[in-house]
């Protein structure tokens, strides 16, 4: 199995690239943050718990996530891989996500980490509020909150897989052709 985790901040452009990767690996997309906007629309108790916190740029709670992944993995059992997109994000939703895939005596393979700065983030999300109709991408001040959110509680994730061997920079900023193409790569050397 392939077990991509694709890593960056808000902005970095994990969507556009996991469909093109998606396309040419046949994995599933599991994106933590798709999911819980499903569960929003759907009206779920868990949706709205999860979107008081999501609008206030806050990551929801490491149960609630590790809950749906665990969900997601049961029953895709004949998956080719998966694509890992906006999880995990905090050091123990690693652990659980490795523990998770243990148990199938999966591992993760890479994670390709976006890199992005800060100024060109805020660019983009403003930007994309402007189409998304996402309430979090419409507000700096929302944005900047999901950024730092983003500094504290998810960038140690990458050196958890760091310490791994597992861990390949990409500048995220430049074509999406060219940043395809170093994102394939990095999947070739471990496939
Ligand atoms: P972005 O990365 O652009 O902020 P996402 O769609 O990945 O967007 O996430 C939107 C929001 O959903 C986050 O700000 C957070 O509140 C919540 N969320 C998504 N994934 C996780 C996760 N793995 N752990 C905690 N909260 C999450």
């Amino acid at each position: 199995m392939l077990n991509l985790i694709l890593f960056g901040p808000p902005g970095a452009g994990k969507g556009t690239q996991s469909e093109k990767i998606i396309a040419k690996y046949n994995l599933i997309h599991l994106s933590t943050g798709d999911l819980l906007r499903s569960e929003i629309q759907a009206g779920s108790e868990l949706g709205l718990k999860a979107k008081t916190l999501m609008d206030q740029g806050l990551l929801v709670p490491d149960e609630v996530v590790i809950g749906m992944i665990d969900h997601k993995l049961k029953t895709h059992r004949d998956a080719a891989g998966f694509i890992f997109d906006g999880f995990p994000r905090t050091v123990k939703q690693s652990e659980a996500l490795d523990n998770l895939l243990a148990s199938y005596n999966e591992s993760i393979s890479v994670m390709v980490a976006l890199v992005v700065d800060d100024n060109e983030l805020l660019a983009r999300l403003l930007k994309r509020g402007l189409t998304s109709g996402r309430p979090d991408d419409q507000n700096e001040e929302l944005i900047s909150k999901r950024i730092q959110e983003y500094n504290s509680k998810t960038k140690p994730v990458a050196d958890y897989y760091q310490a791994q061997g597992k861990f390949v920079p990409v500048d995220g900023i430049g074509e999406i052709e060219t940043i395809f193409s170093e994102i394939s790569n990095a999947i070739s050397a471990v496939k």
